[in-house]
């Protein structure tokens, strides 16, 4: 195999032993996958022969951004990694029609300091501060800003990629990228996407407010969704009371665009609470609760709820609640999703914004996964708000949303070359490719008679 690959690669680009491969066979799952090598490909050609070799030699291979996929979708199974560190520059950025071209290897924390000191911003980003935007397009990903700012698939205007077959799609070329979106690195190879833009927002504060009953949380939702500064939110996040050990109350946190409005205004004009609040909150460096204030959000500084909010994260991770779902319901559904969660005490945070809920679970937890799997059934929910079907949530999938992905994976990747095991099993869709009658078509590649 390496002999093969080495047709292909220099040497430094080529990874086969154990010390250098083996943390490929992790991603942010509970995983484990079984890498043969790893090749860092550094242009199109060389992914086009790569895909060449695969089909002759009857071996498949494994996208691999970040590696922070959920879901086990970076995790390969007997296959060559595709490691797509070199493709990791931003290519344009055009402010005048807000749109940039970039490799997909760039993070969005990369992608958005550049874009700063022009005023623009890419609003995907999360806590995960290394996830590449290929990986982001890939999975489907959603970030709490989409409340504001709509799903990435609008974000994307153009894809360059490398399908199964190991035809090249060109970033102008026609709108069939549309199929790639969400696709989970199992039907082509991304290696450029021309994405939209916005003007950064220059101030942001957040609303955090308890509750003591659900009921009196989803009224409060309701009020600021529907409110005077509903157009402001630009996230929404719970944090259930059976997340925090010492507190019993629900936290709603809400996060506002307060460009243009001065808290020292505020001040001046002699808003008693925002002074109150602002000592109160400069002695106990806490937060201050008071839904009569002017407006719905605290003095207290972005960064400071965000680590709140990273602890909450660290905390679950340190009681070993590391299984991490992202169901998605209509709002009707909320109050019983969070009561199913808390009489199972399963700790939960959702995005409210988005409707994603994220429930945890341990280790040896798999009846009580199945069991909120049969509410989301019942309720006409998503399995996935966002972070893909990998191997975690395969099982999940109906049987139409399976025929629907083959139908997908028979156009662009018919010998089941790329993250072959990810999404539908192998043997799913071979039974689906015999159902069509038909046998294996020509290699449709052209391998430069490299082999
Ligand atoms: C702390 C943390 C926070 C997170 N927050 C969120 C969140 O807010 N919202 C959310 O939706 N998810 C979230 N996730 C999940 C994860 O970050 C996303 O799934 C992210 O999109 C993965 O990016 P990555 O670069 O790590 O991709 P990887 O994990 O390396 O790969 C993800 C998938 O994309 C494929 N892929 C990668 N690059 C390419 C390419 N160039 N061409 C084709 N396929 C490719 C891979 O094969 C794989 O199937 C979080 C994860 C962590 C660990």
């Amino acid at each position: 195999m390496i002999d093969k690959l080495r047709k292909i690669f220099r040497e430094d680009q080529i990874y086969s032993t154990h010390k250098d491969i083996d943390c490929f066979a992790f991603d942010a799952s509970l995983y484990t996958g079984s890498p043969v090598a790893v090749v860092r490909p550094e242009s199109t050609d060389q992914i086009r022969d790569l895909l060449g070799l695969a089909r002759r030699f009857d071996f498949s291979l494994t996208l691999r951004g970040s590696g922070t996929s959920k879901t086990g979708s970076a995790t390969a199974n007997d296959s060559v990694v595709v490691d797509m560190s070199y493709f990791n520059k931003v290519k344009v950025v055009n402010t005048k029609d807000k749109w940039i071209e970039v490799e997909p290897f760039v993070s969005v924390d990369k992608l958005n300091s550049i874009l700063k000191n022009k005023g623009f911003y890419f609003p995907f980003e999360s806590d995960n501060k290394v996830a590449t935007l290929g990986g982001l397009v890939s999975t489907g990903y959603v970030s709490k800003y989409c409340f504001r700012y709509g799903k990435l698939e609008d974000y994307v205007l153009g894809m360059e990629y490398i399908d199964g077959t190991g035809k090249i799609f060109y970033v102008n070329e026609n709108n069939s990228y549309k199929d790639i979106l969400g696709s989970e690195g199992s039907l082509a190879i991304i290696t450029k996407l021309r994405l939209k833009i916005v003007a950064s927002v220059k101030k942001r504060s957040y609303g955090r407010y308890y509750f003591q009953s659900i009921k009196e949380l989803l009224k409060k939702l309701d009020d600021i969704k529907k409110g005077e500064f509903s157009s402001r939110i630009l996230s929404i996040y719970f944090v259930s009371k059976s997340v925090y050990v010492s507190n019993q109350r629900y936290s709603l946190f809400v996060e506002f665009d307060t460009t243009g409005i001065s808290l020292d205004d505020e001040i001046s004009k002699g808003n008693n609470f925002v002074l109150k609040t602002k000592s109160i909150v400069k002695k106990a460096l806490g937060f201050v609760i008071d839904n009569t204030q002017k407006y719905p959000w605290n003095v207290l500084e972005v960064e400071k709820v965000d680590e709140e909010l990273l602890k909450v994260e660290s905390l679950l991770v340190s009681r070993k609640y590391i299984v991490v779902h992202d169901p998605k319901f209509s709002s009707e559904k909320y109050f019983d999703f969070i009561r199913l969660c808390e009489i199972n005490a399963i700790p939960l945070t959702a995005d409210l914004g988005n409707g994603i809920f994220y429930p945890r679970f341990n280790t040896n937890s798999s009846n009580l996964e199945h069991e909120m799997y049969s509410f989301v059934f019942e309720n006409d929910g998503l399995v996935s708000g966002g972070h893909g079907i990998g191997l975690m949530k395969k099982e999940y999938l109906t049987e139409e949303e399976k025929d629907s992905f083959s139908e997908k994976k028979y156009k662009f990747d018919y010998d089941n070359l790329l993250n072959n095991d990810k999404v539908i099993d192998i043997t799913r869709f071979e039974l689906f490719k015999q159902k069509k009658g038909q046998t294996k078509k020509d290699a449709l590649l052209k391998t430069n008679n490299l082999f």
